[in-house]
């Protein structure tokens, strides 16, 4: 009797403990593969991608979107994806990116669609056009205006895939050695300026001059050129700038709100899984975004230690400057536009954005500002 009531219990005891033992097995198994999730290097499925730069290694602003996307891109997808970034001339020039990223030298780039315009003409609606839209709007564009679909039909005859890649916001008009007091000072004045703002600015009785970032200070210093456009306050100063030249001109009329790219291989980005290609899009989105955030918290500290430690000069365009750059603008797209279809199609969508968008702008963005300057202490720059 005694034997009889034991065997159950024994069975019952044991069939506990062995769903005991399976459960930490199991609460075991799951922490184990929470905290040693397997390394990209150990694991067979990991894919390493190289990221090729027009900018210097390690250059703050501009050359950190790179460097913060890799970062992203390793963190979402948990190691499986791993993107190496290479600065200017460590894989190829800073100026055979795109090439690089077409021939699968590299799977993605990062650079300014405008240094490819020789290649494709219309490229430069997608860093800047002259007196065209802002950051806020060209990101308008892009993802919710038809924008990004026309930017990859025009990369598509070269297997490459762009997104968005950075804005740094209305940009200043550049550095001068010398300072200008109307249009004619523009004539033969050398200056570094790319895009369709190079064809502006040569129209208007200058030389424009193609240099990548790194090259800029030395052929300031050396007086190769008279004048260059890089970026605005944080980047600029980031290259030393203030140390070749005076004078500091705004606005930033010829990129109003550059947009620089990322180019992804297209073989390499169809033979990635469905997840690692949304990984792909959603750091390059939250990336752009990031840019613009960073260069909006950190170009007024920068423009103020140019003023109060350096001797720099800050000046707006005379508007007959601006005046003759704007005919010259509308000549050279009407141009561009007369040689190449694609530019016409990408012009007609870019120009009925910016129509449309110019209209609300006008009652917000504007008025808004305006409404603020009313109300606020007025705005006062340091004496130069
Ligand atoms: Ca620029």
């Amino acid at each position: 009797m005694r034997e009889k009531t034991l065997l159950p219990l024994a069975i019952i005891g044991l069939l506990l403990l062995w769903l005991a033992t399976l459960g930490l097995w199991a609460v075991d198994a799951q922490t184990v593969d929470d905290t040693y999730a397997p390394a990209a290097g150990n694991s067979q499925n990991a894919i390493e991608w190289k990221l090729v730069t027009t900018w210097p290694k390690g250059l703050p602003g501009l050359g950190s979107a790179p460097e913060n996307f890799a970062r992203r891109v390793g963190e979402m997808s948990n190691g499986r994806l791993t993107v190496r970034v290479y600065g200017a001339g460590e894989v190829v020039p800073p100026f055979e990116v795109f090439d690089a990223v077409s021939q699968g030298v590299a799977e993605m780039g990062h650079g300014a669609s405008y240094y490819w315009k020789g290649k494709i003409p219309a490229a430069v609606f997608y860093t800047a056009v002259p007196f065209g839209m802002t950051a806020q709007e060209m990101n308008g564009w892009l993802h919710y205006g038809g924008g990004l679909a026309l930017w990859r039909e025009l990369y598509a005859p070269f297997g490459v895939r762009p997104f968005a890649g950075g804005s740094t916001g209305v940009q200043m008009a550049g550095w001068f050695n010398r300072e200008l007091k109307s249009a004619e000072d523009l004539n033969g004045l050398k200056m570094r300026i790319p895009g369709l703002a190079g064809e502006v600015f040569a129209a208007s009785g200058g030389t424009a001059v193609r240099l990548a970032g790194g090259e800029i200070y030395t052929s300031m210093q050396t007086g190769v050129i008279d004048a260059v456009e890089w970026v605005g306050p944080y980047n600029d100063r980031t290259l030393g700038l203030m140390e070749v030249a005076e004078y500091y001109y705004y606005p930033g009329w010829h990129e109003p709100g550059a947009m620089l790219e990322f180019t992804v291989n297209q073989k390499a980005f169809d033979r990635l899984p469905s997840d690692l290609k949304a990984i792909v899009e959603g750091a390059a989105r939250a990336t752009n975004q990031d840019m613009l955030d960073e260069f909006t918290a950190r170009n007024n500290e920068s423009l103020t230690t140019l003023l109060t430690e350096h001797s720099t000069k800050l000046r707006p365009l005379p508007d007959d400057v601006l005046d003759v750059l704007h005919s010259n603008s509308v000549i050279a797209l009407e141009q561009l536009k007369a040689d190449d279809p694609m530019a016409t199609k990408i012009s007609a969508s870019y120009e009925t954005f910016l129509d449309g968008v110019r209209t609300y702008h006008e009652i917000s963005e504007r008025a808004y500002l305006n409404a603020r300057d009313r109300v606020l202490p007025p705005i006062s720059f340091i004496d130069q």
